[in-house]
């Protein structure tokens, strides 16, 4: 497995009087899918958001390729090479997906890079190019996914953060988005991935991470948690 890319070090986060994030750490390297998994509250998603810089931590850092992010505004972070893909996909549902994918583009000016990595998206998700022209919030909960992930991958990020992509989807289509992830990461592409389908999400992932009331209580790899007994009894139901 390649270099550190992300690290979480020792971070808090609250909201107003709620501590979400107690002394978080943990790491994610070039070239891995990592995932998080943990119940509802646990602070994943706050997890994903502290990275993304849409809220800060009261202490610790992050650290993405090298440079503190924790202090500096989300665009700024996205333009780094941070795409997120936040839960409940938020498309932007009255343009078009072809709209919705320009705005991904924030980075570019080029007009045939915006085009190259449209159509590189149009292959990875086929039914997007079919829906091109109808407006975002037309499309089906699985074509939102595809969008939102759709539109993170305009910007060409070198780490891609995925909040419950398969939340509320039909199992093809959990299937579908699932295999994007891999092949996604495959192509280069490192993944952190919240989750609350822990069991295909481990599947796929090199390394995971259980957060417990905002706390990192275990971690090891994919195959590891799948055979942890706290994780089959909490999580694997
Ligand atoms: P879920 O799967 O339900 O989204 P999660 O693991 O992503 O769960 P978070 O959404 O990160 O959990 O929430 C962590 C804690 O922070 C919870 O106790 C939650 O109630 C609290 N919390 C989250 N968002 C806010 C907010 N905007 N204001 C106040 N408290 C919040």
């Amino acid at each position: 497995m390649g270099k550190p890319i992300l690290g979480i070090k020792n971070v808090d986060t609250f909201y107003g009087k709620i501590h979400a994030l107690k002394d978080v750490s943990f790491e994610v390297n070039e070239a891995e899918i990592v995932t998080l998994i943990g119940s509802n509250g646990a602070g994943k998603t706050t997890t994903l958001n502290t990275i993304s810089s849409i809220l800060k931590p009261a202490k610790g850092e992050i650290v993405f390729n090298g440079q503190t992010i924790s202090r500096i505004a989300p665009h700024i972070v996205a333009k780094g090479g941070i795409a997120h893909v936040p839960e409940g996909r938020k498309i932007f549902p009255k343009m078009t997906v072809e709209e919705n994918l320009e705005m991904g583009a924030f980075r570019f000016n080029d007009n045939n890079k915006i085009k190259k990595n449209m159509d590189y998206v149009f292959e990875l998700f086929p039914r997007l190019l079919e829906r091109k022209k109808q407006k975002g919030g037309t499309l089906s909960g699985g074509e939102q996914q595809m969008l939102a992930m759709g539109r993170a991958l305009m910007s060409e990020p070198t780490l891609l953060l995925l909040d419950e992509p398969s939340m509320g989807l039909a199992p093809l289509l959990v299937e579908l988005i699932f295999e994007s992830i891999k092949r996604l990461n495959s192509e280069g592409i490192t993944i952190l991935l919240v989750e609350q389908n822990a069991h295909k999400a481990l599947k796929i992932a090199h390394r995971g991470y259980v957060l417990q009331t905002g706390s990192i209580v275990l971690t090891g790899t994919g195959a590891e948690l799948l055979q942890n007994e706290m994780v089959k009894e909490a999580y694997l139901g």
